[in-house]
């Protein structure tokens, strides 16, 4: 029961000390991410551009936390609940009021903002005439019922904070910048998917935590369902994607890590599996005549945890569903189904770990006179980040003295979808007691101050790249 905010206080006091030491030291060496020859080439680049070169280029300027800080309270008060987190689930009234909330956030960093018809909120700096693709930075504000406040609004009001400092700074960048708000994320990644691959009419039918179907949610937050071609981003038509984001899980926060560099969103495979026995008297019935579906079922969920840990790395695998027929205590089940999930950054791994798997239940098949039968029910195929973005977070992040780890992301983001059609990067930072979509939900202010200025040096960092 070690308070995180207390416990890791000595590794982030001397983390900060470092990063005013390797600041001070920024301001005299000019690019902190390129070598004199390119920097010399994007300074020339930016000059040809037209851009405006301030003062500002010579050092990366830090964002401003406490102001971070107060507006992911202001934000919280939209949908707060009792419970001390927030239900601002997608299409609510308190979405639309936290939409509206942060729409006037844009507008004050100097975006201009739409909504565009999928319901994201794009917010863009116009001043940049430059022609070449958009990096953009993003999230989401939306939350699962009785969430937190920091799943999707840290990365969220951190890419406006990055847009803020860099506008005081008077940096322009080469690539025009853009900020986007995506819609229902905790819907299953709906607004980016809306503006990646695009939703299936099946899709805009679900209905939603807010009660409304995403069809008519999209309609009531102002996009336009009827038109959601508009909101499709072409492949390649920008330059970079990032995402900060908290990690969710408790590897950061147990080591002590400042930052994790994500390799990518890992693909989801989702089975029902129905084990068929026999129903019978649960008195009468002999143990040795017993066609017993439940303990199929439990030599099962035993054997998934055994594959999945035979091999090295970091798959993981779950039953997390059962129901069993008739359900009595005097009936020996006759069925069973379960829910089955196996996720990995490789696919391929998946598929060795689910033919194992099945091996395993053709065996236990017939130890115990059952049959088992497989139904794939949702399949998400991993995402890998950029490469060349991930080493960007990394640098950038080591160059402000912070430590860093390479980790895949087990939970599904806005990223995840914006990867499929152009380079994209994450950035994780540490969740209290690895606890999410909770209202026990908690990053400190100093990860978060860390995140949005990893997110800035990064997008700084590929903006200059020749
Ligand atoms: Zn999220």
């Amino acid at each position: 029961m070690i308070d995180f905010a207390t416990a890791g206080n000595t590794s982030r006091q001397s983390a900060s000390r470092r990063v005013a030491t390797v600041t001070s030291l920024n301001r005299m060496e000019v690019g902190l991410f390129m070598n004199r020859r390119e920097f010399s080439q994007g300074l020339l680049m930016a000059v040809t551009a037209g851009a405006f070169v301030s003062r500002s280029l010579q050092s990366i300027p830090q964002i401003n936390e406490k102001r971070l800080v107060s507006h992911l309270m202001e934000l919280a008060e939209f949908g707060k609940n009792p419970k001390g987190g927030v239900s601002r689930v997608a299409y609510s009234e308190a979405d639309l009021q936290g939409r509206r909330y942060v729409l006037g956030l844009m507008k004050g960093a100097g975006l201009e903002t739409r909504v565009d018809a999928a319901g994201n909120i794009v917010g863009t700096l116009t001043r940049n005439t430059s022609g070449l693709p958009p990096i953009i930075m993003g999230s989401h504000i939306d939350s699962v019922p009785e969430g937190g406040n920091y799943d999707g609004d840290v990365g969220s009001l951190g890419a406006i904070e990055v847009v803020q400092t860099l506008s005081e700074h008077q940096v322009m960048t080469r690539h025009p910048l853009q900020v986007m708000i995506f819609q229902n994320e905790e819907g299953g990644t709906i607004g980016s998917m809306a503006a990646s691959t695009g939703l299936s009419s099946k899709q805009l039918d679900l209905v939603a935590n807010s009660g409304k179907t995403i069809r008519d949610g999209i309609r009531y937050i102002g996009g336009d369902p009827d038109h959601l071609e508009s909101a499709r981003l072409a492949p390649r038509s920008f330059a970079a994607y990032l995402e900060l984001h908290i990690e969710q899980g408790g590897v950061l926060a147990a080591e002590k890590i400042n930052i994790g560099v994500v390799e990518g969103i890992v693909g989801i495979r989702d089975w029902d599996v129905t084990v068929t026995g026999f129903a019978n008297h649960a008195g009468t019935t002999p143990m040795n005549q017993r066609r017993d579906a439940m303990l199929a079922a439990a030599r099962f969920v035993d054997a998934v945890n055994r594959v999945v840990t035979s091999v090295p790395g970091r798959q993981v695998g779950t039953v997390g569903k059962i129901t069993a027929l008739p359900g009595a205590y005097n009936v020996i089940p006759g069925k069973v189904v379960l829910g089955f999930e196996l996720r990995d950054l490789d696919d391929s791994k998946i598929d060795m770990l689910y033919s194992a798997i099945h091996e395993q239940a053709q065996q236990i098949a017939k130890q115990t006179g059952t049959s088992f039968e497989f139904t794939l029910t949702n399949a998400i195929v991993p995402a890998p980040t950029d490469p060349a973005i991930r080493e960007a977070v990394a640098r950038s992040a080591r160059n402000l003295g912070l430590t860093t780890r390479t980790m895949p992301s087990g939970a599904g983001h806005d990223a995840q979808e914006m990867a499929r059609v152009g380079p994209a990067g994450m950035i994780f930072i540490p969740s209290r007691d690895g606890i999410s979509h909770s209202p026990a939900e908690y990053s400190t202010p100093t990860d978060i101050a860390n995140g949005s200025n990893v997110l800035l040096s990064t997008l700084l960092a590929l903006d200059a790249r020749p």
